[in-house]
């Protein structure tokens, strides 16, 4: 068992490796297959040996074979972040399709932290590839009646947060939610039934306040990205989905 924690945790660890330098490459304008790999600083190409996730950053001692400058270490973190978080997928949903529903979730969070914090905005191709996954998982695991409810609960969202988006544009006099975090809800819908699609936008909402804080205090007409907020909303209620299932059946009865 611990084999296969490991053999997640690093299958974690390469994709995480892939979205950096596929999210980079798109903000920078650049080709996704060429140049090869290379040290930004002296364009050395790298070898195989030194695009192993992890590994290859400890080896090098985190700087450059050739001409020792740093490497930057979030390529490092975002490769413990995305195997700890695929591991944690596999903890609760086991051996079943929503443990790679989730890894799917996990890798959209990376890549839309990634894109959103670095320069606002969300890639479509990432929502695009996330949603045609999401899709054929869901219909590997419920069948065409489990990919029509999704659609409809995906539409919910999409349409919601639209309505959202309009009146907080009136009241704000400003784009309160941008075109990604839109789309993006449609994914919420296609995962998560109208309810937890509601408990997951308290989530974002609570949890991108103090950020939003801190960002007004540095300058009052700085945009908060909301949509890693909305994506790590999602992930949690997807992961304690019948948690919170239960907790609303007392609640709301
Ligand atoms: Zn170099």
């Amino acid at each position: 068992m611990f084999l296969v924690y490991i053999f997640i945790f690093m299958f974690g660890a390469i994709i995480a490796s892939f979205i950096n330098l596929y999210v980079t490459r798109l903000i920078n304008h650049e080709s996704i297959v060429s140049p090869r790999s290379h040290c930004n600083s002296c364009g050395k190409v790298l070898r195989w040996y030194e695009l192993i996730p992890i590994f290859s950053y400890i080896a090098l001692n985190g700087r450059c074979s050739k001409c020792k400058e740093k490497i930057g270490i979030d390529c490092l973190l975002s490769e413990l972040l995305l195997g700890i978080l695929y591991v944690i997928c596999f903890l609760v949903y086991g051996f079943t399709y929503d443990t790679l529903i989730g890894m799917t979730i996990c890798t959209l969070l990376l890549s839309i932290c990634l894109s959103d914090l670095k320069s606002l905005i969300i890639l479509d191709s990432s929502l695009i590839v996330s949603i045609i996954i999401i899709f054929v998982l869901t219909f590997l695991a419920s069948g065409l009646r489990g990919i029509y409810l999704a659609f409809l609960y995906g539409v919910f969202g999409f349409v919601l947060m639209f309505v959202i988006k309009i009146i907080g544009d009136a009241i704000f006099q400003r784009e309160s939610l941008g075109g990604g975090d839109i789309k993006l809800s449609f994914i919420t819908g296609l995962v998560l039934p109208y309810n937890l699609f509601l408990v997951s936008l308290v989530f974002a909402c609570f949890m991108a306040l103090p950020y939003a804080i801190i960002i007004n205090k540095k300058s009052p007409d700085g945009e908060v990205p909301f949509g890693p907020f909305l994506t790590l909303g999602l992930l949690v209620t997807f992961l304690n989905k019948s948690a919170i299932m239960y907790i609303l059946k007392i609640v709301v009865g």
